[in-house]
């Protein structure tokens, strides 16, 4: 299987990640090369809790002293490669740096990432990363530093050299190497062609374009209430505070990860191809800048729709940018209360059962979902308010109408 996903927005590099075929040698050496990383880990997160206290500093830089220190008085330690330890201080780093970042933001606590904590031993899942120096393929095969093998499932071409291997076991078991490669760009012709998107439950995306609105996929019923069984019996079998898990709740559990995968691999497929044909139609792209809260009284529709919603913006984010594309975020506030048409703004939000929205300022009447793709276009500056909107304004009256 080949994902190429981004690491971050605007990063300018592509992650492509193949299967890992693996004798039981190299699993055992892995295993144990990620039993140093877990222990560095969370050395650092002791180091980090006592320095939070002692109201002292606790960068990479040092961290970093500290794992020269640990190597030299464990010998254990220092038999395993120093490549991938270095990168876990760098991994803890920034997920310290984010978590951080998030408190300094006031955001409210659901939606902060977490300080790192603890990995244990049985909880914890394997991630070894390596940079250039910490690897090298050979002859369609992945070597890491400390005389590990492993055999790749080129399941598709490596587009170029990459820089860096993350080497990693998923929740159902299956080992991959995520290679991350500069991103391909393949700039497509101008066509003076601007869409605006807004992002909802019922429909993922409705477009100013009628053509190119993107119903909520459903992804089977089937596999939904699979997953739904599952999870009713993982919250059955779950193990109390201090226990171990049951044989039952990890069963569960694996087969709640399975159908989950499905899911979310279907969903990737359906939004990467629209987001394809969408980059390919227009060269200007106007999308509202959607950031799901993740609030515990979500309902599970909304949490899907979110979790929809966000891989469908990412697909088109990353597509625009290999294709040259000029796609502009647009913050989601008051996009409902604004008109697409006049710019005018109403004085009360539109209840979630209104579906149409009527202009009191210019007399404009248009689905509400319509509207708010049209207020997208206007705020990105992509289309004034009131001028040149001969076109638009048809496609809208025609659905209004
Ligand atoms: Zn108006």
């Amino acid at each position: 299987m080949t994902t190429p996903e981004e690491d971050e927005e605007g990063s300018g590099h592509a992650r492509h990640t193949y299967r890992l075929r693996m004798s039981s040698t190299a699993l055992a050496t892995l295993l144990v090369e990620w039993d140093r990383c877990r222990w560095v880990w969370n050395q650092c997160v002791a180091e980090s809790r006592a320095a939070h206290k002692a109201k002292q500093e606790c960068g990479p830089a040092k961290l970093d002293k500290m794992l020269t220190g640990w190597r030299a008085g464990h010998e254990w330690l220092r038999e395993g490669t120093s490549v991938p330890q270095q990168q876990i201080i760098r991994d803890f780093a920034r997920s310290r740096a984010k978590a951080l970042k998030d408190i300094k933001a006031r955001l409210p606590i659901k939606q902060r990432a977490g300080m790192p904590r603890f990995k244990k031993k049985d909880l914890a899942a394997p991630t070894l990363n390596y940079t250039r120096r910490g690897f090298r393929l050979k002859n369609g095969r992945l070597h890491l530093a400390g005389g590990i093998t492993l055999t790749v499932v080129w399941s598709r071409d490596l587009p170029a050299d990459p820089s860096s291997v993350r080497v990693y076991r998923d929740s159902i078991g299956h080992w991959y190497a995520s290679f991350v490669v500069p991103a391909e760009t393949r700039p497509l012709p101008e066509n003076g062609q601007a869409i605006g998107i807004d992002w909802g439950v019922k429909e993922t995306a409705t477009t100013t374009s009628d053509g190119h609105d993107l119903p909520h996929h459903q992804y089977g019923r089937k596999a939904a209430d699979r997953l739904a069984r599952y999870q009713r019996k993982m919250a059955r079998r779950k193990p109390k505070r201090g226990q171990a898990a049951s044989k039952g709740y990890r069963k569960a559990k694996r087969q709640a990860a399975k159908v989950y995968k499905k899911i979310a691999r279907q969903r990737q497929d359906t939004a990467r191809k629209w987001a394809k044909r969408v980059t390919a139609d227009f060269d200007q792209i106007a999308v509202e800048d959607f950031r799901p809260k993740f609030l515990a009284k979500s309902t599970m529709a909304r949490k899907a729709a979110d979790a929809v919603i966000s891989a469908t913006k990412r697909e088109l984010i990353n597509m625009a940018r290999k294709h040259g594309r000029d796609l502009r975020l647009v913050h989601p506030a008051h996009t409902t209360m604004d008109c697409g048409h006049c710019g005018a703004r109403t004085k009360h939000a539109l209840p979630l059962s209104e579906r149409t929205y009527a202009c009191t300022a210019c007399g404009a009447i248009s689905p509400r979902d319509k509207n708010s793709a049209c207020v997208m276009l206007v705020r990105a500056g992509l289309i004034p308010a009131g001028v040149d909107r001969v076109r638009l304004d048809r496609s809208l009256n025609d659905r209004a109408a």
